[in-house]
């Protein structure tokens, strides 16, 4: 048995560093696999280059999500390992807010990742998890082997899906079907990011919780303000305003910038700006 890591409360990267620790707990569990290690550090790169924090364009992208899943008819979020380790209780409460089924959808599927994946959600509060056994009797069409599997009640029948961390394959797929799709993707240069209709370049364990805020926010608005906030909503626009982030940033830092901040535009500004922009 390894022994976890003691992460000091200063260190830099005590937040990274909890988070791994997280991960490799999953893994033991069997609810993360070592191809979500991975995935997990390819985010993390990015992450380190935006800063660690969210930015403007991320609560942008967070606002429209939250209200492009309130007009939706049947919004779907879809859970894999690393989702479900790492915010299992934000993503029932957010469908809770949102009145959005639950599914698993496993990049790499086994019938016993997905009945621990759903035992996790069922203890966090889930009621229904979709997705799970031969409840997964549906395709995504163009897809090969067991990634294509879906849901008939969930993401199958789904019109705005959530999908945080999932593979520009799928993403792109289930945009050719249709759906709108709400990707949650530190790499604002992933197919990913580049095919879904809204991107929300953040860490998922800082944009859960504030999904959840944002839902608890507009739950009660008018159709009309959930309209005016999506259509005011430019993916590629948003796109971009990342990247320049993360530009600006590693010329400033690349410069010796120390704690550098950056106005809307990815400007570096003097002062010190509040986290929440
Ligand atoms: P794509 O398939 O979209 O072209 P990819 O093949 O580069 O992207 P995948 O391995 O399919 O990437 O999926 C991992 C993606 O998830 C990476 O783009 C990574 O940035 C992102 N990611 C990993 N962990 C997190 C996290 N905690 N929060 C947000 N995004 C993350
Ligand atoms: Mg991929």
């Amino acid at each position: 048995m390894q022994e976890s890591l003691i992460i000091p409360e200063n260190h830099p990267r005590a937040e990274s560093l909890r988070v791994r620790e997280r991960l490799v707990e999953c893994l033991r569990k069997g609810i993360v696999v070592e191809q979500g290690l991975i995935a997990h550090g390819r985010g993390e790169a990015f992450d380190y280059l935006l800063g660690e924090r969210t930015t403007v364009y991320a609560r942008e992208a967070i606002r429209a999500s939250v209200a492009i899943m309130l007009l939706a008819e049947h919004p779907v979020v879809s859970v894999n390992g690393n989702v479900a380790c790492l915010c299992a209780g934000d993503v029932v409460r957010l469908a809770s807010l949102l009145n959005a089924r639950i599914e698993v959808n496993l990049f790499y599927r086994s019938y016993e990742r997905e009945k621990a994946i759903e035992m996790l959600l069922k203890e966090h509060g889930a009621h229904t998890v979709y997705g799970v056994g031969d409840r997964a009797s549906m395709s995504i069409p163009e897809l090969m082997s067991e990634r294509r599997r879906v849901d008939r009640d969930g993401i199958y029948s789904a019109d705005v899906v959530l999908v945080p961390l999932e593979d520009g394959d799928r993403t792109e797929a289930l945009v050719r079907m249709g759906k709108k799709v709400i990707a949650v993707d530190l790499n604002p240069l992933s197919r990913t990011a580049r095919s879904a209709t809204i991107t929300i370049v953040d860490n998922i364990t800082r944009a859960m919780p504030l999904m959840v805020e944002t839902a608890r926010e507009l739950k009660n608005a008018a159709r009309d303000r959930l309209n005016g906030i999506v259509k005011s909503f430019s993916n590629a626009r948003n796109l971009e305003g990342s990247l320049a982030m993360i530009r600006s940033g590693v010329a400033d830092r690349g410069r010796g910038g120390d704690d550098i901040t950056l106005d809307s535009r990815g400007k570096q500004v003097v002062g010190v700006m509040d986290d929440d922009g």
